[in-house]
């Protein structure tokens, strides 16, 4: 459920008979077509209902995170590095004096990935604390059920667009997206950037049906939820 709904005594309520907390990990940039808050979107909502049957708290999204190569398309906010860093240490102190022992990031933006060498870092100062870093996106059982329709799926494509993240009256383009191949260079930043991606998709078509989406949608959840029930010392 969303700490949003609930007070404090019921938190400390909760907390004498569980301790797992939840905190979804956004990034506000480009998506192409596709709203800016996507990443923040998708990852907020695959923690929500995963986590509802569990009656465990999910913590307001953040809305932030690091992004520096989108920072010349209008609309994206990067983080430095250190900043994003010492928030997340901010947000895992304060949890942890609540008596939150067990906490999951759930990210939905690559970018973000330094939170989990950041969690490394944090239990060993607090042995009492476990962090997982989980990124919904790349969770195996949700990518087998993605490739089945379409192997070919990307930053801003068909993959991240679910009725939750598409902006009414905007049209996707039909056609299927090819970037040419940059493996071995250095990553673009700035103009550089917008010149390479233009509208911001990497691969990809655009679009798919809602029938797979929904699908791909439900493995999700459930492959998240599997995240918050297991693999806990
Ligand atoms: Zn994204």
């Amino acid at each position: 459920m969303r700490i949003a709904e609930m007070n404090w005594m019921q938190v400390e309520a909760y907390l004498k008979r569980d301790d797992r907390a939840v905190v979804p990990l956004g990034s506000t940039e480009q998506h192409a077509y596709l709203s800016l808050c996507t990443d923040g979107i998708l990852a907020e909502r695959v923690s929500v209902e995963a986590a509802e049957p569990l009656g465990i708290p999910v913590f307001p999204m953040l809305a932030y995170g690091v992004t520096p190569y989108f920072r010349a398309f209008p609309g994206t906010v990067s983080l430095r590095l250190e900043t994003y860093l010492r928030l997340l240490q901010d947000i895992l102190n304060s949890l942890m004096s609540s008596g939150f022992r067990r906490i999951l990031l759930v990210s939905g933006h690559g970018g973000n990935e330094p939170a989990g060498a950041l969690a490394t870092e944090w239990m060993a100062d607090h042995p009492a604390g476990q962090v997982k870093f989980y990124q919904w996106w790349r969770g195996p059982k949700m990518l087998a059920k993605a490739k089945e329709f379409d192997p070919i799926l990307s930053h801003a494509s068909w993959f991240e667009n679910f009725p939750w993240t598409r902006l009414t009256g905007v049209e996707m383009p039909s056609k299927r997206k090819q970037l040419p191949d940059r493996s071995g260079y250095p990553r673009l930043v700035g103009k550089a950037m917008r010149a390479y991606v233009g509208d911001g998709n990497y691969n990809g078509y655009y679009r798919r049906s809602d029938e797979e989406m929904l699908a791909i949608w439900r493995v999700a959840v459930a492959e998240t939820r599997e995240m918050m029930e297991t693999g806990w010392d």
